[in-house]
């Protein structure tokens, strides 16, 4: 699970804001800078705008947590 020091530096996300909720595969590359997690190992990653997530090999993934799916974890907007 992410975790952050200074929670005024972070704030819950207003509702609507479709990022979170679509499923990245393996060398997608998403249209937004942030942290991303795996829903079938939890691993988290951070991925930069334009830049492919990680392939089909990071984490070698049992049976039982199925494929690769990346879902937006925390979102980096610019300053
Ligand atoms: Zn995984």
């Amino acid at each position: 699970m992410a975790l952050y020091k200074d929670g005024t530096l972070v704030r819950k996300a207003d509702s609507g804001l479709g990022a979170f909720d679509k499923e990245w595969k393996p060398g997608e590359t998403p249209d937004h800078a942030g942290i991303y997690k795996c829903s079938g190992c939890g691993d988290e990653i951070a991925s930069n705008k334009g830049i492919q997530l990680p392939s089909q090999n990071h984490r070698q993934h049992s049976t039982s947590q199925g494929s690769i799916r990346w879902k937006m974890l925390v979102f980096c907007q610019a300053g």
